[in-house]
């Protein structure tokens, strides 16, 4: 019996967010070793520190990356519960199944999607805009 069609998305959906959650918390593993390594040589005035924020920046933004993931996994498991999983966030369009099938999680069409980024991009600019104006 197969009453429930979401069911098998929902359980992958939600062994995907496990695997995240764990990912995320690695990730803060890693990080924090790496600061407290980068203390350490700081004590002993060894170079390497700006590498270290290189790379601790690198980590920061994958976690940041991460986390968005989770919060769209979550955002699909409510919306399947809802029964609204499938359609547009923003334009309620039904999002094609091809891209449901590449990004089970993905809770706006490819257009929605790219206009937020755009739109995502441009706060950004402005924001190093309005910095660096600040700055001078
Ligand atoms: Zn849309």
């Amino acid at each position: 019996m197969n009453k429930n069609p979401n069911e098998g998305l929902k359980r992958s959906l939600a062994e995907r967010k496990r695997e995240i959650l764990r990912e995320i918390q690695d990730k803060f593993r890693d990080v924090r070793a790496e600061a407290e390594w980068k203390e350490t040589s700081e004590e002993l005035g060894t170079g390497g520190i700006f590498e270290a924020d290189t790379q601790q920046d690198i980590e920061f933004a994958l976690i940041q990356m991460k986390a968005e993931t989770l919060d769209q996994i979550n955002q699909a498991l409510s919306r399947l519960d809802e029964g609204t999983y499938g359609y547009c966030l923003e334009c309620g369009e039904e999002i094609p199944k091809r891209r449901l099938r590449a990004l089970p999680f993905a809770i706006r069409c490819k257009d929605c999607e790219e206009a937020l980024e755009v739109a995502e991009e441009r706060v950004r600019d402005r924001l190093l805009m309005v910095g660096s104006h600040v700055e001078r």
